[in-house]
């Protein structure tokens, strides 16, 4: 018997607003789709939460035994600058201002997306499919609905029709939108002219003479609109309907009520079981994003270079301070709250340690069925990870008078609290069990500060020979030193 089948796991379904017994599908069985980042900058650490409460949902679904197909894709073309359907693509962008090829701004930016991820200690997704690669899967869809009359063509472009699927389908279901008000609060806008409506989006958009990532289609060279590739890569892979599909709460609005109208037009049915947003992170209170400059990168916090934080932090601190708020709240980033995270991540640590020191003795002090149950309740009401994290320091506590002889645990309960605490600590938070890279970051910093120091002394004593050492053994070894107006600084390669 697998666990699931002995746990009442409970959803936030936000197609209905409510908590829904979870039932997949297909007995035993989950698909799962999420929307991947636009692979045309580094990823920031807000993108990296809405990714990592997949990661975790994903890690307590095979904790339960189910077999999950997850499927998070690479959008690597159809993304407009401003989210809807005029501008330049967000990649075609960057390639034009950087002088690169776009495909060399994907690769750069999808290898960036999982040195971080694996960094986080992330399980892989079971498929990572492009836009790019399913242009034909993306044309089908297109001339589907043409076909059923839920879109129209002008000048090489084609339209989905929102007002037509608003007669017989209900376009907003999702964000809690009525078209009615839409269309009250719209502006014609010119660049939308070739549109019935303002509400309708581009299934597909004629390329510009200037617009480098093109392809033939029946309505002549052009791109997919940004909506139509999720639809594509997730039906492909997990049918017309399938059990879960996420993101950022961002993206309810226009991007996944799109997804619905589009598969619903084309299919005749709805797509999604459960829709499951996860929530923003904000730095100084505001949304942590690329385009306002109000974000921090993964790799500034590994490094503990970046001037809004006092030192650097390691990815199994700010994995456990992410887990610490429930996936639909919103968590703010701060120097105090990371600090506070890594002493519980390691005060954690250490009582595992402890744990597997002890020797077992006597009659349990601590109920260790009961309290392994309340973890399993706190992750089957919608993965309530601080409520589970509460529960493993009620264990902490526990450990702690263990250690001092002040309680007794028998060897079974001993076993069940240790697999307990490894499972979910281990394998459904996904914590990393070192006093990984934020101590040892101290202690690089410290080292090479002390070699700067000591080419500084060289060079004022004009001895050259040593101070070239330094820089280009550091150098062959990843560090690059920077001299400035304030002194020296090191990046790591
Ligand atoms: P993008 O690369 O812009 O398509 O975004 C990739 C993912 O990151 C999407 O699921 C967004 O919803 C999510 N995201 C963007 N900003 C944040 C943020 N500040 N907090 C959490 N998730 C975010
Ligand atoms: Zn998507």
């Amino acid at each position: 018997m697998e666990l699931y089948q002995s746990q009442n796991l409970k959803i936030h379904n936000s197609l209905s607003g409510k908590k829904e017994l979870f039932k997949p599908l297909n007995e035993g069985r989950i698909g799962m789709y999420v929307c991947g980042p636009t692979v045309y900058s580094n990823v920031h650490l807000g993108n990296c939460r809405t990714f990592m409460s997949f990661d975790m949902i994903f890690r307590y679904f095979k904790h339960l035994g189910y077999k999950v197909r997850y499927v998070r894709n690479i959008t690597d073309a159809g993304h407009l600058v401003d989210d809807g359907d005029d501008g330049e693509d967000k990649i075609a962008k960057k390639a034009r201002l950087e002088q690169l090829e776009p495909m060399e701004v994907v690769q750069r930016y999808t290898i960036d997306f999982h040195n971080i991820l694996q960094k986080f200690n992330f399980l892989p997704p079971s498929i990572e499919p492009t836009a790019t690669g399913h242009i034909i899967e993306q044309i089908e869809i297109v001339k589907d609905i043409l076909d059923k009359g839920y879109a129209y063509e002008k000048n090489g472009s084609v339209y989905f029709d929102v007002a037509k699927f608003n007669e017989t389908n209900d376009y907003g279901k999702l964000s809690g939108r009525k078209l009615e008000d839409m269309i009250a609060n719209t502006r014609q806008l010119t660049a939308q002219n070739e549109k019935k409506n303002p509400q309708d989006f581009a299934l597909w958009k004629r390329a510009e003479p200037q617009h480098i990532m093109r392809w033939p289609s029946p309505w002549g060279d052009g791109f997919p609109g940004w909506h139509l590739e999720c639809t594509a890569m997730s039906t492909k892979y997990l049918g017309e309907t399938f059990d879960i599909h996420g993101g950022g709460m961002d993206l309810k609005f226009p991007h996944h009520e799109c997804e619905i109208a589009q598969a619903e037009a084309s299919y005749g049915q709805s797509p999604v079981r459960y829709w499951m947003h996860a929530n923003m992170l904000t730095m100084n209170g505001k949304k942590m994003a690329k385009s306002t400059g109000n974000n921090i990168l993964p790799g500034e916090i590994f490094t503990g270079e970046n001037s809004i934080l006092s030192k650097a932090f390691s990815p199994s601190a700010v994995r456990f301070f992410m887990m610490q708020a429930h996936y639909t709240s919103i968590l703010d980033l701060s120097n105090d709250a990371l600090l506070a995270s890594e002493k519980g991540y390691h005060r954690l640590m250490e009582a595992l340690d402890i744990l597997s020191s002890i020797v077992p003795k006597g009659v349990s002090d601590f109920d260790v069925q009961a309290w392994k149950k309340t973890c399993y309740d706190a992750m089957n009401d919608d993965f309530n990870t601080p409520i589970l994290i509460a529960k493993i320091f009620d264990a902490v506590k526990f450990i702690n008078l263990l250690k001092d002889g002040e309680k007794w645990i028998n060897a079974s309960d001993l076993k069940e609290l240790q697999n307990t605490l490894n499972a979910f600590v281990f394998d459904v938070l996904g914590l990393v069990d070192k006093s990984d890279n934020a101590d040892d970051s101290d202690k690089l910093s410290g080292v090479v500060n002390l070699l700067i120091e000591l080419r500084k002394e060289a060079r004022d004593n004009k001895d050259f020979e040593t101070s070239d050492k330094i820089r280009n053994q550091l150098d062959a070894l990843g560090i690059q030193l920077k001299d400035g107006k304030e002194g020296t600084t090191f990046s790591l390669s």
